[in-house]
């Protein structure tokens, strides 16, 4: 249900109507748009009266209830597209956001060569697994903290921001204490324990959709984090299992401009993990811009063959580079930029 408040509303009767929504055993999430400030209220039971109830406070205007089951995460709660500030990026807004990155961290070297690659070629901020979630438990499953304080120190000496990814509720605080941005894997994104912890832990999440998730059970894992309070959700598509075997995954474009349709938050493509060949991930990333995503998340290896994870749907240096300005050619062409930077540097040697 959403309490829309009347445009000028006194804070202290804003005030009122969240003490009340509180004294019920509710939550209130404002949001505070230009014209007016609107008061979404959730949790269960919600009173048969409540409308009732609410339309006769001072500086109401009237109340309406949803019927969607996710809320926080739809238009009516926030009609506003989320954008936020990650590092100096900012996510959502009108310029298109590259991530790019090794699928897993595995030394220092790798990582803060990779960082520098893909920061001058127009990437943005820094991915990178320290947790890895592997099918096999016998392959390389990341270098832990080791794996984060590389990430810190790729960080430092590219001002890059960087998001990795969570495994579990244990790990949230450690993780939080290095990341810019908290990635929840494709296997957790129904973990609702892990869920609610980094909805708690005060940085931006990313959710990437589950190996067969409907697009409104997404949702419903974004509402899961935006319950805990934390509105600065990335809804990424990385593709989903079909019957076809000769991509890893198969990228639902379709759920970017469904999930717009549907909610204010920002939406990536991971062309990377859906492609899962390194030959289809430039077509992929395109696509994904096309169709309006906000950004793109992609790996990236100094030397492809032989990385410890994901190598197949690795790009190198060269590919990646080559890449970017064409990404800038497609946003442009759906009325968004990529700032690529302008004089764009020597080639980077694979092993540089
Ligand atoms: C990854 O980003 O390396 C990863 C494991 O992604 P996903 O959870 O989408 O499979
Ligand atoms: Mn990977």
């Amino acid at each position: 249900m959403i309490v829309i408040m009347q445009p000028g509303t006194p804070r202290e009767n804003i005030n009122t109507v969240v003490q009340r929504v509180e004294e019920l055993g509710l939550s209130a999430h404002l949001i505070d748009g230009e014209e007016r400030t609107i008061v979404g209220i959730v949790g269960l039971p919600l009173p048969p009266t409540l409308d009732e109830m609410f339309e006769v406070f001072p500086g109401v205007e009237r109340v309406v209830r949803i019927t969607k089951k996710f809320k926080l995460a739809g238009w009516d709660f926030h009609p506003q597209k989320t954008v936020f500030d990650v590092r100096g990026v900012t996510i959502g807004g009108e310029d298109v956001v590259v991530i790019a990155g090794p699928c897993s961290v595995e030394s220092e070297e790798q990582t803060v060569a990779t960082a520098k690659a893909v920061k001058a070629a127009g990437a943005t901020l820094l991915r990178g697994g320290a947790y890895k979630p592997r099918t096999s438990p016998y392959e390389f499953r990341g270098l832990g903290e080791r794996g984060l304080e590389i990430l810190a120190t790729a960080r430092e000496k590219t001002g890059l921001g960087i998001i990795t990814e969570v495994m579990t509720p244990s790990d949230v605080e450690l993780v939080g204490t290095y990341t810019d941005i908290f990635q929840i894997g494709a296997r957790n994104c129904q973990n609702y324990l892990l869920l609610e912890e980094v909805g708690k832990a005060g940085k931006p999440v990313m959710l990437k959709r589950g190996l067969s998730m409907l697009i409104e059970e997404w949702l419903l894992a974004a509402e899961y984090v935006m319950a805990q309070g934390e509105s600065r959700v990335i809804l990424c598509e990385r593709g989903i299992r079909t019957f076809e075997t000769m991509t890893r995954n198969t990228l639902d474009v379709s759920a970017v401009p469904v999930v717009q349709s549907q909610s204010h938050l920002p939406v990536f493509v991971d062309p990377s993990h859906a492609a899962g060949k390194r030959a289809f991930v430039g077509a992929l990333a395109l696509a994904g811009i096309a169709a309006g995503a906000d950004g793109l998340i992609m790996e990236v290896h100094p030397n492809p063959d032989t990385a410890l994870s994901d190598g197949a749907q690795s790009l190198t240096f060269d590919e990646f580079r080559a890449l970017t300005p064409r990404i800038a050619a497609v946003a442009q062409a759906v009325g968004r930029g990529l700032p690529v930077p302008a004089a764009m540097p020597e080639p980077v040697g694979a092993t540089a």
